[in-house]
Order: C-alpha cells, then sequence, then structure tokens
C-alpha cells in the first residue's frame, strides 16, 4: 500500500510567506510517512471499493492527501479481524496491555512535532495548541495503561442469606469508535485507550477531514506492540455506509461515538436494533458566566481559553457569555480588546494564534448566525467578517446586545464568535445557563465559593469550570446530560464504558 509523500498529491504553498518554504520538504517526508490505506488486520491495505478520497489544508483551500475510501465489504473486513482476536486479545495478562499503552504514550511523545503538524495540516489549530492536544492526547494513553491493572471487581456476602456475592469486569467485545474531525488524536486516544486497556478489540472510523493524525496513531500503537487486529482503521466518504454494516452486525458489541447531538441520535437508533452498548458524546453550548464579584481579568483570561481555544471549534466551547449587567460593558470592553490582539492565519506561521475553520461550509454557517444576530440588534464589537482570500478564515468576534432568540444563543457556534448576553440575579444566570438542549460543559466566575456550590446544584450540566476557562484532563470524567449525551471518557469511569460487569453468587459454604 502506498504511503502518502509517494503520491502524486500537491501542498499548500504558492501564496505562502517565506517562512513557510522551509518546511515544506519537511512536510513531505512527514506525509510519506503516514499510511493512506486501511488498517486491518495489521496490515495496510488498499480499498475493495477502489474508491479514494482526497484531504485538504483548510489554511490554503488545496489537497495534501489522498486516502483509500472503505465501503461496506471493507467495514465487514474489519469487523472479522476484530472479532477473529477478541477473546485472545481478553485473556492477554492486563500488564501487557498496559505496557502497550505506556511504549504508546512514549512514541506518541517522542512523536509530538510531527503529530502536532499533522493536525495543523489538515485540521487547521496553531501549532502551538495542536502540541498542546499531543500532550492531552498522551496523557489517556497513560492513564489507561495505568488503569488497566486495576480493572477489579468486588467481594461481599448477600445481607440475607449470608452466601459469597463475587463481580469482576469483563470486556465488552468487539467495539465500533467513531471520532470527530476538531480534535484529530485526542479523541481517538481517548477511546482506543480504554479499549485497549479494558481488552476490547475495535474498528476506528475516524473524520474525513482528518484521517491522517488518526493513520498515524494507529501506525504509532502498531509500533508500540500491539497485535494484529486489535485495532482496525477504516476511513471513508461515506460514513453511513461503513457505521450501518458494522452497527447491523451482532458480532458488534459496542459502539462509542464523538460527534454532534443529530448524528449521534440517528446512531442511538441504529444502536436500539442490536441492542449495543453506547457512549455518547455529542454536542454543547456551553454557559460562561461572570458574576459581579469576579475578578474581570482573570475571567477574560477564562473567556479567550473556553471560547478560542481551538478556534472556537470545541464542544466545550462557550456559546453564550452571561454576564451580570453591573460589569457587563466593563467585561466586553476587556474581552473585544483580548480579542484584538489574536493573529489570524495559517497555523504553521509564527505567532498565529487563529487557524482558519476546517471547510467553506463551516464558516457559511458561522457567517449566517453572525447575521442573525446583526438582524435581531446585536452590535459587533470586533470582527463580524469572513477573511477574503485563500483558505477558510472567519474573524474572531465578539457581538452585544443580541437577543436570546438569536440562533447564536440556542444553537452550537463552533467558530470564534463570542456572543454576551446580561443577566441579574443569580436565579435568573441559572435559568439563562440551562435554557438549552445541551448540557456538556459550563464555566462560572465569582469570587464567592458559597456560590460555586449553589451553582453546581443549579446547573444541568455534566462539567463545570469554577474561575476556570480549560478544564479537559486525562483523569477527569468527560460527558454531558442531557441532548449532550451519555457516558463518561476519561478517569476511572473511562474504562468501565469498555467492560460489562458479571456477577458470581457462591453456594453458601456453611
Ligand atoms: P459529525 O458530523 O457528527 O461527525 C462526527 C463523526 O461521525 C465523523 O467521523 C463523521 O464522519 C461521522 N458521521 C457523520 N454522519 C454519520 C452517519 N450518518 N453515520 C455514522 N457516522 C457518521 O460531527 P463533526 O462535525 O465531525 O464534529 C463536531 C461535533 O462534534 C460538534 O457538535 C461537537 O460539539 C461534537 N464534539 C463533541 C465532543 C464531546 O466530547 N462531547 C468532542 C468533540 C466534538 P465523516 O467525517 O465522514 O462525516
Amino acid at each position: 500500500m502506498g504511503y502518502l509523500g509517494l503520491q502524486s498529491h500537491s501542498f499548500g504553498c504558492c501564496s505562502s510567506p517565506a517562512s513557510r518554504w522551509g518546511k515544506v520538504s519537511h512536510m513531505k517526508e512527514l506525509l510519506a510517512k503516514v499510511p493512506a490505506g486501511l488498517l486491518i488486520n495489521g496490515e495496510w491495505v488498499d480499498s475493495i471499493t477502489g474508491e479514494t478520497y482526497d484531504v485538504k489544508n483548510p489554511a490554503t483551500g488545496e489537497v495534501i492527501a489522498t486516502m483509500q475510501s472503505a465501503g461496506a465489504e471493507d467495514a465487514i473486513k474489519a469487523l472479522d479481524a476484530a472479532c477473529a482476536v477478541q477473546k485472545e486479545w481478553a485473556q492477554t495478562p492486563a500488564r501487557e496491555r498496559s505496557e502497550i499503552l505506556r511504549r504508546a504514550f512514549e512514541l506518541v511523545t517522542e512523536r509530538a512535532e510531527e503529530f502536532a503538524t499533522l493536525m495543523t495540516l489538515e485540521m487547521g489549530k496553531p501549532l502551538a495548541e495542536a502540541h498542546g492536544e499531543v500532550k492531552y492526547g498522551a496523557e489517556y494513553l497513560r492513564w489507561f495503561g495505568e488503569e488497566a491493572a486495576r480493572m477489579n471487581g468486588r467481594f461481599g456476602h448477600a445481607p440475607d442469606a449470608g452466601f459469597p456475592m463475587l463481580t469482576r469486569r469483563k470486556p465488552v467485545g468487539p467495539c465500533l469508535l467513531i471520532t470527530p474531525w476538531n480534535f484529530p488524536l485526542a479523541m481517538a486516544t481517548r477511546k482506543v485507550a480504554p479499549a485497549v486497556a479494558a481488552g476490547c478489540t475495535m474498528v476506528l472510523k475516524s473524520a474525513r477531514l482528518t484521517p491522517l493524525t488518526a493513520q498515524y496513531f494507529a501506525q504509532t500503537m502498531l509500533d508500540a506492540g500491539l497485535p494484529s487486529g486489535v485495532l482496525n482503521v477504516v476511513s471513508g466518504k461515506s460514513a453511513s455506509a461503513i457505521s450501518n454494516p458494522i452497527m447491523e452486525d451482532r458480532r458488534l458489541r459496542k459502539i462509542s461515538f464523538t460527534g454532534s447531538t443529530p448524528v449521534g441520535q440517528k446512531l442511538l437508533a441504529k444502536a436500539s436494533e442490536n441492542v449495543l452498548r453506547t457512549s455518547m458524546e455529542l454536542g454543547g453550548n456551553a454557559p460562561f458566566i461572570v458574576f459581579e464579584d469576579a475578578d474581570l481579568d482573570a475571567a477574560v483570561k477564562g473567556a479567550m481559553g473556553a471560547k478560542m481555544r481551538n478556534i472556537g471549534e470545541a464542544c466545550t466551547a462557550a456559546n453564550r457569555f452571561l454576564v451580570h449587567s453591573s460589569v457587563i460593558d466593563e467585561f466586553s470592553a476587556k474581552f473585544a480588546a483580548a480579542i484584538v490582539e489574536l493573529k489570524v492565519g495559517n497555523g504553521l506561521d509564527d505567532g498565529v494564534t487563529c487557524g482558519p475553520m476546517v471547510e467553506q461550509d463551516a464558516v457559511d454557517h458561522i457567517a449566517e448566525l453572525v447575521d442573525d444576530a446583526v438582524a435581531r440588534g446585536g452590535r459587533i464589537l470586533v470582527g463580524g467578517k469572513r477573511v477574503e482570500g485563500a483558505g477558510y478564515f472567519y474573524e474572531p468576534t465578539v457581538i452585544v446586545d443580541a437577543p436570546i432568540e438569536s440562533r447564536v444563543f440556542r444553537e452550537e457556534i463552533f467558530g470564534p464568535v463570542a456572543p454576551i448576553f446580561p443577566f441579574d440575579t443569580e436565579a435568573e444566570a441559572v435559568e439563562l445557563a440551562n435554557d438549552t438542549e445541551y448540557g456538556l460543559a459550563s464555566y462560572v466566575f465569582t469570587q464567592d465559593p458559597d456560590r460555586m456550590y449553589r451553582m453546581s446544584d443549579g446547573l444541568e450540566f455534566g462539567l463545570m469550570g469554577f474561575n476556570s476557562g480549560v478544564i479537559s484532563n486525562a483523569a477527569a470524567p468527560f460527558g454531558g446530560v442531557k441532548h449532550s449525551g451519555m457516558g463518561r471518557e476519561g478517569a476511572a469511569e473511562g474504562i468501565e464504558e469498555y467492560t460489562s460487569l458479571q456477577y458470581i453468587g457462591v453456594k453458601n459454604p456453611y
């Protein structure tokens, strides 16, 4: 199977600044290391469909790679491979699985520059942020490597009858893992690592827009000693052509999905046909609440992290800024002043702090939301326009005075746009915050610790940042409520998602 650099594809370089020219040959070498095929039973192979799809650099719009596109037959071959080794893999000593994950952690860390560059190339995030994702994503490998050795059950006695009771955790079985484009490495490690730790085999379907990082990660897992067939990777231009046949197959036992709520709902319906275990990490509409007693400089710093990290393309991204009326003008002015300092451009260029949107549709979507807010009376403090030229750019934007009927209040923005809304009382802040079908992340800035507890009582969200705008961590249970999904990734809970509990009642020995 060909590797990317050996194929005839082009780089986005023609209109690039001089500083990027020197990096082109390095990028060709890097792309040559990324398998373009499907990973089935430890081999990178061509698709049976004979079809391919292109991967673009969103900063330039140019094609950087051409990948094999899997179809239904490829998908079933991948599941065959996962099922063939499930029993043997489940019986592998936990220490062995743990050490494979530890080696993978070390290899991803050694290859940090390569992973970061691939992510910036295919997804657009600034290189420094891509390095942050490598560190964050690698931590799941280390964390679950440690958890693998601690997958224990319980021992007790039936309180009424006195007989011994044992519980044990067993791998749930072959899994389908579907990941989005916004965190191409971390979303894969957050699923693959606990599945490996628990003793499950798997088929990974990465996002069509960002397959390169997942392909290189899968190769890294093989390099770390993961046996053939445990991890299979089939991505392609039609997601459902891959996922449907796998989900209809009785041998599949679990689906773990990260992506949008509408697709999650479809997959939940599909999963019901085969009564699959499901983990769903879906969309968000995070409130970022600033009380009158907050340290406003700290709140602005937190807001920059919560809104602008990953160009606003994060499920945890602050979507609605709810600010006490007595400080809203001061907060808005300081926030807008910080936003103006962002440097928009190609994430590979020095000093760039805000990259492109992932594709043209995303720019169009954001422009529609901003236009809707303005049409309803919203005022732009900064930004508010597309950036003309190559690539898919939208200016980082702050909007005030838009009513809560605006689409920016109701919908997941998924871009560098920050609408600010006023509130007057704590009760009103909670009511506005909860006025959404989503329930993933929330943020509260106040210097009153009692208020922190009251807010955590009132907020219907799976995650809450207290005076902090960035809270994700491999050791934290990540997940939402309501339409943001079910299940948790990371922490001790993350491995449980890949196990089923068996209870053994033992004959009373007396
Ligand atoms: P998406 O369109 O739902 O796609 C996510 C994944 O699902 C991709 O691999 C996609 O494949 C696949 N997919 C799409 N339609 C499918 C179908 N009918 N059947 C099976 N698979 C299908 O979401 P996205 O645009 O990539 O990601 C953004 C969304 O993810 C946002 O809503 C964000 O909030 C959410 N997200 C949530 C979390 C979390 O932890 N809660 C984390 C990150 C992102 P293709 O790429 O081939 O379309």
